[in-house]
């Protein structure tokens, strides 16, 4: 079980598969690929000499586009009594561990992603200490600093310094920089547009948690709830025109919303956030387990898949539900009705398209780095389904031929 990772000390490979999932989640048979020094060299037909994996479908390393490693030290918070309180619970649990506990959690959790071939993760954190862990891996991925801070002054000032933070910890560990403002109840409306705007001058990676649960919705669409009384408690500013503008709207008036942007969750946007996110250009990362356990929420994933909008899956957090596993989020999707094919992409290509990284992982193309996932599929049957959801199907690893 498993996968291997491109590295620059890896040795080159030249190996042929019976299937292979090519850009565009296209189906190829009998698919041999090359790379050297941890990159592909080519995708292509055999020419003789490879090694031969077998009845296997070959895939990109699966991409984990949404997830907070650290938290996976904490176990899920209680689920009944609404959001707020759970986030607010989930706070001071966070700040009651230790950054060693954190580290530690981190590390466990990357390596259950890892073992069922996850090679590249979006990782947002909060308080760093996933950072050596990802590094340690050599795990693609983009690296998210999150902010939170409502207050309506300082903005600025907070986010150029988080994004020279996030600067440099990604070059660290080899990940691309991200900001990540928390969610649009959580930011002021000029911390998140300054974060759009950095982002976008300086080429770092932006994503927002957003229309994730009814207390947001409530507080934007109906100007009420926990949300409300917190902000105020907090000195929040009030959201202009409050109880009138949903949170994606809210987005694209504060700047945040445009082609790079991410937007995590989408729960509950409306048919008119989701034109507004396809004409923008911005992706949205669909974390299925956890939307289902905080809420019983809809993950209607054909609506954004149909109005053609890039969608990654994530697995979020232990502490909203489950296991650091992307191999059950791809089947909740598939119980929901999701074609196998559809979910292949999102795990691979598209998740990678959403953290900015399209054309460097999450793709069988010459110059990706040669992060790759093999899934035994079988004789019989069809592949892509199988790598999804037969229970006889397992991840394995072509082993790396000794150096
Ligand atoms: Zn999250």
């Amino acid at each position: 079980v498993g996968h291997f990772v491109s590295d620059r000390r890896a040795p080159a490979l030249s190996v042929k598969a019976r299937w292979a999932l090519l850009p565009g989640a296209i189906l190829a048979e009998n698919t041999a690929l090359d790379s050297a020094g941890g990159v592909i060299t080519r995708v292509g037909r055999p020419r003789g000499g490879e090694r031969d994996l077998g009845d296997v479908l070959l895939t990109p390393g699966l991409v984990d586009a949404h997830v907070h490693l650290e938290l996976s030290a904490l176990r899920p918070g209680r689920a009944s009594g609404g959001f707020t309180r759970w986030a607010l619970g989930l706070a001071v649990r966070r700040a009651l561990s230790s950054r060693a506990a954190l580290a530690e959690a981190a590390a466990e959790a990357l390596e259950a992603l890892s073992a069922e071939g996850v090679t590249c993760v979006g990782e947002l954190t909060t308080t760093g200490a996933s950072l050596r862990a990802l590094a340690a891996r050599g795990m693609a991925g983009t690296w998210y600093r999150e902010m939170i801070d409502v207050r309506p002054t300082g903005g600025r000032e907070r986010v150029r310094k988080t994004a020279a933070r996030s600067e440099a910890e990604a070059r660290r560990a080899g990940l691309k920089p991200g900001l990540f403002p928390h969610a649009p109840y959580s930011v002021s409306a000029g911390l998140c547009a300054s974060a759009a705007r950095v982002a976008r001058a300086s080429g770092l990676a932006f994503a927002i948690h957003a229309a994730e649960h009814r207390d947001e919705m409530d507080l934007f669409l109906r100007g009420r709830g926990p949300l409300r009384h917190l902000r105020r408690l907090l000195g929040a500013e009030r959201i202009g025109r409050e109880g009138r503008v949903s949170p994606v709207e809210w987005l694209d008036r504060v700047g945040a919303l445009f082609e790079g942007a991410t937007i995590v969750h989408a729960t509950y946007a409306s048919e008119r956030d989701v034109g507004l996110m396809r004409r923008r250009g911005a992706s949205v990362v669909v974390c299925p387990r956890s939307a289902t356990y905080l809420e019983g929420g809809p993950v209607d994933v054909q609506r954004l898949l149909r109005a053609g909008i890039t969608v990654g899956i994530g697995t979020d957090s232990p502490v909203s539900g489950g296991t650091p596993s992307l191999r059950e989020d791809m089947r909740a999707l598939e119980a929901r009705g999701v074609s196998p094919r559809e979910i292949l992409r999102a795990a691979t290509e598209s998740g990678a398209a959403a953290l900015g990284l399209a054309g460097t992982t999450g793709s069988l193309v010459p110059g990706a780095r040669a992060d790759l996932s093999a899934f035994d599929v079988g004789v019989s049957g069809d592949p892509l389904a199988c790598a999804v959801s037969d229970a006889r199907s397992r991840t394995v690893m072509p082993a790396i031929p000794p150096a």
